[in-house]
């Protein structure tokens, strides 16, 4: 499938991933909007939040949770705190078409933080 996200988690894309597990990589956004800004995306392609069917991609979601709270605590951002975005479809503006969760700090982050129509 030609899938960005897809090539970066099993590594067709050489890319430098902050955390991998069975189920999760992350890696740092190319376009960061804040000094934190880490992609978290399931290694099973699930096209968006809207894709998501219940059973097995309910426990991927929870587990990419799981994986935040340990990747924060790791690299010292927990304590500060952190946004977790999640864009959806065109509205939501959401650009790549597989599901990712935006894990934004280093600073405080606005509301909404996004404004799809700065892309
Ligand atoms: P969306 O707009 O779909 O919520 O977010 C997609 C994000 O993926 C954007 O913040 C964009 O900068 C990032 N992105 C798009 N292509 C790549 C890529 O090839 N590598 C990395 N690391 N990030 C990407
Ligand atoms: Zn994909």
């Amino acid at each position: 499938m030609d899938c960005v996200f897809c090539k970066i988690a099993n590594g067709e894309i050489p890319t430098d991933l902050v955390y991998e597990d069975e189920w999760v990589a992350a890696f740092n956004d190319i376009e960061p909007m804040a000094p934190i800004h880490i992609l978290f995306v399931p290694k099973k392609h699930i096209a968006s939040s809207n894709a998501f069917a219940q059973g097995e991609d309910a426990a991927i979601v929870g587990h990419i949770f799981e994986a935040i709270a340990k990747v924060a605590k790791e690299q010292g951002f927990a304590q500060d705190g952190y946004r977790v975005v999640t864009n959806c479809g065109t509205n939501g503006g959401q650009s790549v078409p597989h599901l990712h969760f935006h894990v934004l700090g280093g600073k405080k982050i606005r509301f909404p933080g996004f404004d799809p129509d700065a892309k």
